[in-house]
């Protein structure tokens, strides 16, 4: 069986077509169209290019109904917002970091476990919830969304609306700014030479993803927890501190056995979670 993938974030789209092992058969990655009827078109163009194929699904960057395969609210691609994805490609839309985790259960850092969570840290934060082998989309579709969790309700304002996120302090973007570097890169360099702002600012992501990841234990009592996205390559500058907190804020039982790991399949995860999705819907 083969599955016609895409991962479509807010400046990227990535399309492949996948096995049912999860090996990438043959990929083509370009720019997002700011208009979603030039995004579907091109899809659909590259989808033909790659060739034939049982099963197709899109992860995109927002919420999605999960009755409709409507993208309902996209920060980071607005014009999108009310594209009818799942009718008009014919195929299973989920978001982004949802397909992510689920990619990452498939053939990356999560495999093997029943419940686990997915964190992405990039521009924003996302994230995906798995419980007993399948991702928990909730009552609607739009479950997961780990980054707009409140860590200090008198915090700074939030593109969601609400303030104090998560992803106000371990995002990328949140890192870069609050170590006074240029971008998260920087950040991490200056960090890793000693420069105290860059610390601190390393310091406040894990605090504020010790606190989120800890309530997540006590409520889902997961077998693993995945850090994954653009800012795997500083897992290490967060993990003590976050390991710290998650045993200081947790029930004994919740925590035993967990682990917490950098995801591993890199910029791949979105469209190799997107094509195990297409393959389960298959059945
Ligand atoms: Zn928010």
């Amino acid at each position: 069986m083969k599955a016609l993938a895409a991962d479509i974030g807010g400046t990227r789209l990535r399309a492949a077509l996948v096995d049912s092992n999860g090996e990438i058969l043959d990929r083509r990655d370009g720019l997002t169209p700011p208009d979603p009827l030039d995004g579907i078109a091109l899809l659909r163009s590259v989808w033909n290019e790659l060739g034939k194929a049982d099963a197709g699904a899109v992860a995109i960057a927002g919420s999605i109904r999960s009755s409709t395969g409507e993208l309902v609210q996209s920060p980071n691609l607005p014009k999108w917002e009310g594209a009818r994805l799942g009718a008009e490609l014919s195929c299973e839309v989920l978001n982004d970091a949802n397909a992510a985790a689920l990619g990452e259960a498939w053939v990356g850092g999560l495999r093997g476990t029943g419940a686990a969570i997915l964190l992405t840290l990039g521009t924003g934060v996302g994230g995906g919830i798995l419980l007993d082998g399948r991702l928990w989309t909730g009552a609607t579709g739009a479950a997961g969304e780990l980054g707009h969790i409140c860590v200090r309700p008198d915090g700074p304002k939030c593109g969601c609306g609400s303030t104090g996120c998560l992803e106000m302090y371990a995002s990328g973007t949140a890192i870069g700014k609050a170590a006074g570097a240029g971008d998260a890169k920087e950040a991490e360099r200056r960090a890793r030479a000693g420069d105290a702002k860059a610390r601190a600012a390393f310091d406040a992501a894990a605090e504020a993803l010790g606190i989120v990841l800890a309530g997540l234990v006590n409520a889902f009592n997961p077998e693993a927890i995945a850090i994954g996205g653009g800012m795997v390559p500083t897992f290490d500058l967060l993990a003590p501190r976050i390991e710290a907190l998650v045993k200081a804020r947790t029930f004994r039982l919740a925590r035993e056995g967990l682990r917490i790991v950098p995801a591993t399949l890199g910029k791949n995860a979105g469209l190799l979670g997107a094509a195990r999705a297409a393959f389960l819907a298959r059945g």
